[in-house]
């Protein structure tokens, strides 16, 4: 398994233009996400979180500033970085197998090492008794279980996750994100979540980038000391949880003010 990649963000600036006038998304963005890190990025709609996991997945790249991976410099996307979404991005035409291996076929890797893989991963995510199935006969669960094996299929040190859990009701949001976490622990891997959910940040993080909106900078840099698992009920969980909501609703008041002004852009 290879090792959890070290993530350098320098003076990260993104402005896209627009006809209505320029949109600063992400201001002088700085700080470093260790190899191993839980990051989650949290702050209410529009305030950049996207925009800053797409300039690390190399998929848009910044107006100014760099980004690196291993000392290396960002210039695209790549393998080193797999990338969860909230809307499932599975192959309607595939299995879930086929989903599943698609990107170790794609690189030729040994039919064997593909079948023992395919095993693992079907096997760790509990997906082996819905292999042969098609996407649209899952649930939103399952199906994000198939994007989470996709991903671990390609070794990629880095996962990156736009709000993977966004869709899914409050039961089986609990249960991937337990099972995310196993993950973590067990794959080691660098992981940049981004939510709009205070308590989900709390629950996975071992730090969180709360981010301000228009121009996205970052409010505040808060490390999670609670040890896990971590019980939403406890006195230290709902302590941060207050620190934070009164940090995002700061934010949600200015990006409301800018709805009603009809600046969002949006
Ligand atoms: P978040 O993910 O936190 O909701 P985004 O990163 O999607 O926020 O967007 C940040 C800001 O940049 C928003 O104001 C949004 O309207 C603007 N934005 C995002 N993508 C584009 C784009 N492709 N063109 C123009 N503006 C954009
Ligand atoms: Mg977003």
């Amino acid at each position: 398994m290879s090792k959890a990649a070290h993530i350098e963000i320098e003076h990260v600036h993104k402005v896209f233009k627009g006809d209505g006038g320029d949109v600063v998304a992400l201001k002088d963005i700085t700080f470093d996400i260790q190899p191993g890190e839980f990051v989650c990025l949290l702050g209410p709609s529009g305030c950049g979180k996207s925009t800053l996991l797409n300039a690390i997945a190399g998929f848009s790249l910044p107006t100014e500033g760099q980004i690196k991976v291993e000392q290396k410099l960002i210039a695209e996307p790549g393998p080193d970085r797999g990338m969860v979404f909230q809307e499932y991005a599975l192959f309607p035409w595939m299995t879930v197998e086929e989903n599943i291996v698609f990107g170790l076929k794609i690189r030729k890797e040994n039919p064997d090492k593909i079948t023992k893989k395919l095993d693992d991963l079907l096997r760790i995510l509990k997906l082996t008794d819905f292999k042969k199935r098609f996407p649209k006969d899952l649930s939103g669960g399952m199906r994000q279980r198939v994007a989470i094996a996709r991903v671990l299929a390609l070794d990629s040190p880095i996962m990156l996750m736009d709000e993977p859990f966004g869709a899914l009701d409050a039961l089986t949001r609990r249960s991937l994100q337990d099972e995310l976490l196993k993950i973590w622990s067990e794959f080691k891997k660098t992981i940049v979540f981004v939510t709009h959910s205070i308590e989900e940040s709390i629950y996975l993080a071992d730090r969180i980038i709360v981010m301000s909106y228009r121009p996205g900078t970052v409010k505040r840099d808060i490390h999670v000391g609670i040890q896990r698992p971590r019980n939403p009920a406890s006195p230290e969980f709902n302590a941060l949880k207050k620190e934070l909501s009164e940090l995002v609703m700061e934010e949600q008041n200015r990006f409301e003010e800018a709805q009603l002004r009809g600046t969002t852009g949006d």
